[in-house]
């Protein structure tokens, strides 16, 4: 196992056990590490809830990632440096999600925009004088990124504005020692995957077409995250990893036929 004893995370994104920021703070609190966990107001029932009984959290901080002011005061509230930044946050209106792209108006173009990708540079603009050195950043995209994905609509542009910022934003971290990558995750039951419509044909198709002929879970996302944020991954920055069974690379997929 990894030993992360000393490190400090500041993670973005847990709302639930299903989180998949939920799944990363638990592996690196196994590794040694201890987290700060970054929640939105309207879970803070459950996260207190989630968090009573687990060592290695050290304070929980409220912050709403559309808005720069809540942001800065969570950098000024909590003291000291960081060794991990995990930004695992997603959002598109219900109004967005319903409805084809060449529907979605200024508004949920904008505010999709705005929390699912514009955080991730808001994030990384206010850690970079709180890192310590050889630090690293974590985010989260889809699949929808690069493709097109059934129901997913106005996200993958979100995805593919979050994927290019990781790669706008590794030389501006690179000077400065510190690392950027994003995990491409394959679909997981969370409470933000539950928004995407169509989201269980989803899960059952891909289990069916990807490689190893199975979903992935929200272990196979954190022990990728954990190796993205720990030097064990020192020469890689500015990529997007594929945590999916493979799917990615399937062109038709395998049941369709008998061939393989
Ligand atoms: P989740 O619902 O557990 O997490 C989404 C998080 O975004 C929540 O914690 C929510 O509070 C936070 N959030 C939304 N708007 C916010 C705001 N304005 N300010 C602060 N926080 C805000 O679901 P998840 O699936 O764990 O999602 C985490 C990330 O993983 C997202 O970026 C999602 O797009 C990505 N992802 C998920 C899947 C999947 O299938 N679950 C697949 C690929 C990528």
């Amino acid at each position: 196992m990894l030993n992360l004893e000393g490190k400090r995370a500041l993670i973005f994104g847990v709302a639930s056990e299903s989180s998949l920021a939920w799944a990363i703070s638990n592996w690196l609190i196994k590794a040694g590490s201890t987290c700060v966990l970054s929640y939105q107001q309207r879970f803070k029932s459950r996260i207190i809830q989630l968090t009573k009984d687990v060592e290695g959290i050290e304070a929980l901080e409220v912050c709403d990632v559309s808005k720069e002011d809540e942001v800065k005061d969570l950098f000024n509230r909590v003291s000291g440096k960081f060794d991990m930044i995990v930004h695992a946050i997603g959002y598109s209106p219900a109004s967005a999600l319903s409805k084809p792209v060449i529907f979605t108006s200024e508004e949920d173009y904008n505010t999709t925009m705005v929390v699912s990708a514009y955080s991730l540079q808001r994030i990384a603009r206010h850690s970079l004088k709180r890192l310590n050195q050889n630090s690293a950043i974590v985010t989260l995209t889809y699949l929808g990124a690069t493709s097109v994905v059934p129901g997913y609509r106005i996200m993958g542009t979100a995805k593919a504005a979050l994927e290019s910022l990781v790669r706008e934003l590794s030389p501006i971290l690179g000077a400065a020692g510190h690392r950027i990558n994003a995990i491409s995750a394959g679909p997981v039951k969370t409470l933000a995957a539950s928004g995407v419509p169509g989201f269980d044909d989803i899960l059952e198709y891909m289990e069916k077409s990807a490689p190893m002929r199975k979903n992935i879970d929200q272990d196979d996302v954190a022990k990728t995250a954990l190796f993205l944020l720990s030097g064990l991954s020192s020469g890689i920055t500015g990529q997007t990893i594929f945590v999916d069974n493979g799917y990615n690379i399937i062109g038709v997929p395998p049941h369709l036929n008998e061939l393989n």
